[in-house]
């Protein structure tokens, strides 16, 4: 039996070059801006998952958190007000987004990627985030995010988040879509620490 080397990664997705997920990453465009503000400890991470949601939905764009140096891009579009911006935040979601009235605006959703404890403090040293709107998803279902320990069940990782908010968006097709993906990495990894091949077909 030939032995694979599991630890040459594909640089574009981290995972080995066997279990490579690029072959099956989805474009999928949605009529949403998406931005991803990853905490810098956050990005790096094997197990990040708001990684995902930039490499498969579009638009969207996405920034490293910093107190010091807030992402001017993004602040000045929320300053000119030509979109809607939402933060899409873990713990209290203070807005039922199906309750708010239409506008013509496209609607900004800023997703945190970090932990429960870092986002909560980017959010408190972060004057133009506290400002910001707060969506409520009322998230039902437990987390299927297997690759970190501790993991509160009624807590989801980024992804997730995603996946929720598309499919309460009415975006039904495209949050499918996108779990899809998420799940294949799901998959890909927990076989590239077992030294597994995903088969093509799975
Ligand atoms: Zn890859």
């Amino acid at each position: 039996m030939p032995s694979f080397d599991f630890s040459i990664k594909c640089i574009t997705c981290h995972l080995s070059q066997i279990n490579c997920i690029c072959a099956f990453r989805p474009k999928i465009q949605t009529p949403f801006e998406f931005v991803v503000l990853f905490h810098p400890k956050e990005i790096n991470r094997q197990t990040n998952t708001g990684r995902l949601i930039t490499e498969a939905l579009t638009p969207v764009t996405s920034y490293i958190w910093s107190r010091l140096n807030p992402p001017l891009p993004l602040m000045q579009k929320i300053t000119e007000g030509k979109v809607r911006p939402w933060l899409v935040y873990p713990g209290t979601f203070r807005h039922d987004l199906n309750a708010e009235p239409i506008t013509d605006k496209p609607e900004l959703f800023i997703i945190i990627d970090a932990t429960w404890q870092q986002a909560s403090k980017m959010v408190r040293k972060s004057d133009w985030l506290v400002r910001l709107p707060r969506i409520e998803l009322n998230i039902k279902k437990s987390s299927t995010y297997l690759l970190r320990k501790n993991q509160i069940e009624s807590r989801v990782c980024t992804a997730e988040t995603a996946i929720y908010l598309l499919d309460v968006l009415g975006k039904k097709q495209e949050s499918s879509d996108f779990s899809l993906y998420y799940q294949r990495f799901m998959n890909h990894f927990i076989a590239d620490k077992r030294h597994q091949i995903v088969s093509s077909q799975n």
